[in-house]
């Protein structure tokens, strides 16, 4: 069947039909940018947050995220680069008239009123928060080249228009700037004994066994992949304890509080229930 005439069309349709697939899948990757929570995938709902990367969260859901890292599945694939509230700010957002219309996004520019669709640019200013589309922003912007220095017209606190308007839903090529830029900004922060990395080191000092893995899992600077050595350290603690409770309480006592080798504790299980059990 393979080279037959009627494999011709075929290959013909599918070739038109894979720009129209991709274009309504581009269209529904818009939509669930613009409309939802980029974690919970929830209608956007005031109080709004977003990201140096400038992606959109509802606050409750990044919360639960920040108390829970798995409580989403592809949480910190999404926003593994946020450690603490700190590193998001709270958006001050202009509800559109038409938002109860489902079809219609919840926001709009406040200078220029267009809708927060994805059709348009838009930024919010670090600073303050406000979001506006990018075009009414720069109609604002003072024309002087020296001075970068700008006043919010939403609430007139200052921002530098270099450095505090952060791009919303950027493009790929953008997201990786700013992801680039983000990283740069935290390399320069001052450095300090995090709590989770003073834990970490604890936790190797208290776990006897495989050191190999815990020297792995040394703090790194790519979030998803700490998350990961967190996981796995996560995971051993949890057989550890495991394989302590079901240790005997007797054996524990010819131990002390040393860790035996797995081999040692299961014969010298099997000898004392031997000899208990004679007696
Ligand atoms: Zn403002």
């Amino acid at each position: 069947m393979g080279n037959d005439g009627g494999s011709i069309p075929d290959r013909r349709d599918l070739v038109r039909t894979k720009p129209k697939a991709e274009q309504a899948d581009k269209a529904n990757q818009t939509r669930a940018r613009w409309f939802f929570c980029a974690l919970s995938k929830r209608r956007l709902q005031e109080p709004v947050v977003s990201c140096a990367l400038g992606k959109l969260y509802n606050k409750d859901a990044l919360l639960e995220y920040l108390l829970d890292r798995s409580a989403f599945g592809d949480g910190d694939t999404i926003c593994g680069h946020i450690r603490s509230l700190k590193d998001v700010k709270t958006l001050t957002l202009t509800p559109n008239p038409a938002r109860d219309e489902p079809e219609r996004p919840q926001f709009i520019c406040p200078l220029s009123h267009k809708e927060m669709n994805g059709g348009q640019p838009f930024v919010y200013i670090s600073a303050c928060g406000c979001v506006f589309s990018q075009a009414g922003l720069k109609t604002l912007s003072s024309t002087s080249n020296t001075d970068t220095l700008d006043v919010c017209p939403q609430c007139a606190n200052k921002f530098d228009r270099l450095k505090d308007v952060v791009m919303i839903n950027p493009s790929t090529e953008e997201e990786e700037r700013m992801r680039v830029a983000m990283e740069e900004k935290r390399l320069a922060e001052p450095v300090k004994k995090s709590k989770k990395r003073k834990a970490k080191d604890e936790a190797a000092v208290d776990g006897g066994e495989g050191p190999k893995k815990k020297k792995a899992s040394a703090p790194s600077l790519n979030p998803s992949i700490a998350a990961a050595s967190r996981a796995v350290v996560k995971s051993l603690a949890q057989e550890e304890s495991k394989r302590k409770a079901e240790m005997s309480d007797a054996v524990k006592s010819l131990y002390g509080d040393g860790l035996p080798k797995k081999k040692e504790t299961f014969m010298t299980m099997g000898t004392f229930t031997r000899v208990s059990c004679s007696r």
